[in-house]
């Protein structure tokens, strides 16, 4: 394979991504800026090196524990799951939780062959022995997200303990991370 097939197929792997926009970003690229493909290889690699999943919350982490897990001032007796660390990202962008977090390795899917096993649930729940008094089910309002967010609460009742899902508000179907910031502090704060 050539060199710019091999950069053009690179390229196709990112999400929506496809053969168009690969062919185009890597002709601009080569034709106009040289310089910016050197920046993008050394921190492509340096993420790749650098970037790790936080010891106890599994968001992205150049740290053995990230800067939420790290700060002693939020509210232990809050923990919000998430689906991935960009659900993470958005819900504190809001600026409206102060508890902790902790990131599922993404959401039940069983025609995928994703199970409680796979999304960490097993962590969680000894997580949550930690103090926590309510777990905010912060999973995306798609079918998965629902049915995972439904699984995880069973399992907390069962341990005895108190969970709660956002608010309607978020629109069906919808990612976190593409959700709007009022949006998704509404429904943090209307949970229920
Ligand atoms: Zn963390």
């Amino acid at each position: 394979m050539s060199s710019l097939d091999a950069l053009i197929d690179a390229l196709k792997r990112l999400p929506g991504v496809g053969q168009k926009s690969a062919q185009r970003m890597a002709f601009h690229l080569l034709q106009h800026d040289r310089a910016a493909m050197q920046g993008l290889a050394q921190a492509l690699r340096a993420a790749g090196e650098d970037i790790k999943h936080c010891q106890r919350c599994h968001t992205f982490s150049e740290t053995e524990l990230c800067a939420v897990c790290a700060d002693p001032d939020r509210d232990a007796r809050l923990l919000c799951v998430v689906e991935s660390p960009a659900d993470q990202a958005a819900l504190e962008r809001t600026a409206s939780y102060r508890g902790y977090y902790f990131v599922l390795l993404g959401r039940l899917s069983p025609l995928d062959g994703i199970g409680t096993r796979d999304i960490g649930v097993a962590q969680l729940l000894d997580r949550a022995k930690e103090g926590v008094e309510e777990v905010i089910l912060a999973t995306s309002f798609t079918a998965e997200g629902e049915a995972t967010a439904h699984v995880l609460a069973e399992a907390l009742r069962a341990r005895g303990i108190r969970s709660t899902r956002l608010a309607r508000g978020v629109p069906v179907g919808s990612e976190l991370e593409y959700v709007d910031l009022s949006t998704i502090a509404h429904a943090l704060v209307d949970r229920r």
